[in-house]
């Protein structure tokens, strides 16, 4: 188990990730994959932009709500 915080996605950001950003890119992705970016909240709405423009995002959701989710195993 790792002590080290997730830090965000943005590049050449060090902060810790407080938002995840699931994702899907239709073209090489079956539909429901998801891929996630992680991000500071400073990041979160330039990261969600770019999917956004793209329609890859999916969702937007807590780090800390996301780690729920995947304990419930769904
Ligand atoms: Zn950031």
């Amino acid at each position: 188990m790792s002590d080290e915080n997730p830090i965000c996605s943005a590049k050449g950001c060090r902060a810790d990730a407080v938002w995840v950003l699931a994702w899907n890119n239709p073209k090489i992705h079956t539909p429901e994959r998801r891929k996630t970016w992680l991000a500071c909240e400073e990041h979160r709405e330039h990261l969600s932009q770019f999917l956004g423009v793209r329609g890859f995002l999916k969702d937007v959701v807590l780090l800390a709500e996301w780690e729920d989710r995947a304990e419930e195993g769904g």
